[in-house]
């Protein structure tokens, strides 16, 4: 019963949106592109944390089920949830070749500084969730809701997380052959997440909607 009750507290999250308090040094599109990706990030972190269970995508992104394992990545799941609806989520454009963007980096976070989010010029070339698919677009494997998601669990109040891997075919593997260390690597919650709404969609009728009046 109590998890129950734990599990109607937090789904009652749903009823007001996540978007990020501030934007410095971002363009008016810029700022409009990462206030809905935060936004949606925490929707899709949501329907994540309440689909952990004994099944493939559990496997894939973070290796054979157990429940101590579960229970860590409900619990980064969750925190990342708290944190996105904190209003503590803050924005950071910076420019190209500026602070910490170089190689090839679309974001960043210094892991003390909760809950600052630093955007490379890259991120916004990202495709948004709902026009991504799982098999990567131009731009490889990564959405921008993905993105929010990887950056807020590397947070000391998320999930500590680490970056023992990028990509989802090493990701992949490594949940095999390490699945200690992808309940704790942040792109495996990223991919996690994302193929959770990747399989919600696959589930629902193709052009349904959802019902608006009686
Ligand atoms: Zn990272």
């Amino acid at each position: 019963m109590r998890c129950f009750l734990a599990l109607i507290a937090f789904l009652s999250c749903l009823s007001a949106p996540a978007h990020a308090q501030s934007a410095d040094g971002c363009s008016k599109s810029q700022r409009q592109m990462a206030a809905h990706a935060v936004g949606d990030a925490n929707q899709m972190t949501i329907m994540a944390a309440v689909s952990i269970a004994d099944h493939e995508l559990f496997a894939k992104w973070f290796g054979s089920y157990s429940t101590p394992n579960a229970e860590t990545v409900r619990a980064t799941l969750k925190s990342a949830v708290t944190a996105m609806r904190s209003g503590r989520v803050s924005v950071q454009c910076v420019p190209a070749q500026g602070d910490g963007c170089q190689d090839g980096t679309i974001a960043w976070v210094s892991r003390p500084q909760a809950f600052v989010l630093n955007l490379c010029p890259g991120f916004f070339d990202l495709p948004m969730l709902d026009t991504a698919t799982p098999d990567g677009g131009p731009r490889g494997d990564s959405t921008q809701e993905g993105t929010v998601l990887h950056e807020m669990t590397h947070f000391q109040q998320v999930g500590r997380t680490e970056d023992y891997c990028y990509t989802r075919r090493v990701c992949a593997e490594m949940a095999t052959a390490r699945p200690g260390n992808a309940i704790r690597n942040a792109d495996s919650y990223q991919y996690f997440a994302e193929d959770i709404i990747y399989l919600s969609r696959q589930s629902q009728p193709p052009g349904k909607t959802a019902k608006s009046g009686p």
